[in-house]
């Protein structure tokens, strides 16, 4: 856990969040600021910066991760019509918490991938 991070505070129950899915790996809640009708985000427990952070020793987490990602898209009812799943690695990818998580992105057609 990082004291300053806020996604390690959700999880430690220390500021409120719309949680979907937790287990003793991830957590999945809805997006405080959501883009698309369905925004959610999952993310593992423990305090990963982003995707560069994780090692040979992640794999097991990181295959559960993904596989819960499809678990959650499922219970939010956008399996069937699609969805975008983003995930944002530091400066250039425009993280903004520095805590890894997968963004879930659906319930309307989203555009073409454009980065600008
Ligand atoms: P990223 O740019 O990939 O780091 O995305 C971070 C996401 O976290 C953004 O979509 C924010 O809206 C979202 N976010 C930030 N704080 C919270 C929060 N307290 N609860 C839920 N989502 C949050």
């Amino acid at each position: 856990m990082s004291q300053e991070c806020i996604f390690c505070k959700i999880v430690q129950g220390l500021i409120p969040a719309k949680k979907i899915y937790e287990d003793d790996v991830v957590l999945a809640f809805h997006d405080i600021r959501p883009q698309t009708p369905v925004h959610a985000l999952v993310i593992p427990k423990r305090h990963l910066v982003c995707l560069d952070d994780l090692g040979e020793q992640d794999r097991m987490d990181a295959g559960h991760l993904l596989e819960r990602v499809a678990h959650v898209a499922r219970e939010l009812g956008v399996a069937e019509s699609g969805y975008r799943t983003l995930i944002n690695t530091r400066e250039h990818g425009g993280q903004e918490v520095d805590h890894l998580h997968v963004h879930i992105l659906g319930g309307r057609r989203v555009g073409p991938m454009v980065c600008r």
